[in-house]
């Protein structure tokens, strides 16, 4: 395939990158990041990754109009676009429009762009969405409810909008109204590629991107290392084990692989996930398997495994079948990640 990937430097994005070069015969890829210190980041990563194999475009700001019309002309006509630029971090908002602009209008940029520029070329737009645009997170009774793909998080724009301080809603909203908005662009009169959208919740595991500072860490991580081994100690009180679903980042970016082919797969959204996690079953996981967190990860009470009565859950059976996807073990998410993250704060 030729593969046009959006914020090809990112937590998740880094990850498809890794396993689309990894390939026994590897797709040619170009790598949409927002600056050129970005490029040279993710080049680091692949130091023997052809020109061929990988080549780079600069969008600085996707929300201006035609932000990916030069990114998408390529003497290889692209077939694939992988679009996961979006605003996640919530400690950058700077207000609902943070997330709001980039996420929707972004979207619908890289969505028309495709069809200014490639003449036809593109067969298929596989989109990270989330399972923030599935979920009610409490705002209607989840008692037990088992999500699917059928459902939509009841959210508005209004309700995001007003509360502008609030980076969880409007994380949330801009995920939901940009998923909504790639749905509306592919039904569009004249649009021949097909959209696949990828609903996954936190995601956790090893990091491969740079990071020069375990404050820059991506949300989902940085929630992780901040509950479980930053500045803890094992008296220190454990996370509830309230609803803790989750998926293996590189279990999420071979989910984009398997989606770039499944024959099914058109015109459909996945949930994706790996199941739930209790913060006693991660503890456990990491006082076990990771050298020194035995001295810093809250004990709670070993073995305690149960999750909060009535907890929601998500049915991610349609991935399997249709993708064919498969997942590892939370032992494997937790304790590879645990590992890396220690040995990474002693090296920077
Ligand atoms: P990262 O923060 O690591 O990556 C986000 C990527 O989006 C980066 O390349 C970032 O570029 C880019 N980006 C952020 N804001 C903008 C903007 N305003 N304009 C252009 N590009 C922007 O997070 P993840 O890898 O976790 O997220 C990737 C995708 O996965 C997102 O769509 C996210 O919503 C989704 N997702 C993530 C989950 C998780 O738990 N991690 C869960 C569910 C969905 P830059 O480095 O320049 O800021």
């Amino acid at each position: 395939h030729r593969i046009l990937l959006t914020g090809a430097n990112g937590y998740i994005a880094s990850h498809i990158l890794f396993q689309l070069l990894s390939q026994p015969t590897p797709h040619s890829i170009r790598a949409v990041v927002r600056s050129q210190s970005k490029v040279d980041d993710v080049k680091a990563l692949f130091p023997s990754a052809s020109s061929k194999q990988l080549d780079f475009a600069i969008v600085p700001d996707m929300v201006k109009p035609g932000a990916f019309d030069e990114a998408l002309k390529s003497d290889t006509p692209f077939d694939i676009v992988i679009h996961t630029a979006s605003p996640c971090l919530y400690v950058a908002s700077t207000g609902a429009k943070h997330f709001l602009e980039p996420a929707i209008k972004g979207t619908i940029e890289v969505l028309e762009g495709i069809q200014r520029v490639t003449v036809g070329s593109v067969k298929r737009v596989v989109l990270t969405s989330s399972f923030a645009t599935v979920g009610a997170f409490g705002q209607v009774d989840e008692t037990n409810k088992v999500y699917t793909e059928a459902d939509w998080n009841p959210l508005t724009l209004d309700k995001a909008e007003a509360n502008d301080d609030d980076a969880g809603l409007a994380y949330l909203a801009s995920k939901k109204f940009a998923e909504l908005a790639a749905w509306e662009v592919q039904k569009r009169e004249g649009v021949r590629w097909d959209l696949v959208v990828l609903n996954p919740p936190m995601v956790y595991g090893p990091i491969l991107h740079k990071v020069n500072k375990m404050e820059e860490l991506n949300e989902s991580v940085a929630r992780f290392w901040n509950s479980f081994l930053k500045d803890r100690n094992t008296d220190a009180t454990l996370a509830p084990n309230e609803v803790d679903l989750y998926v293996d980042v590189r279990d999420i970016a071979h989910a984009h692989l398997l989606a770039m082919d499944a024959p099914n797969a058109g015109n459909q959204r996945f949930n994706t996930t790996a199941g739930a996690v209790t913060s006693q079953e991660i503890a456990d996981i990491l006082r076990a398997e990771v050298p020194g967190a035995v001295d810093r990860t809250p004990k709670g009470e070993p073995g305690k495994n149960t999750q909060a009565d009535g907890a929601y859950t998500i049915d991610s059976n349609k991935a399997r079948d249709v993708l064919g996807w498969t997942l590892r073990s939370a032992k494997e998410t937790f304790a590879d990640m645990g590992r890396q993250l220690l040995e990474l704060e002693k090296s920077l």
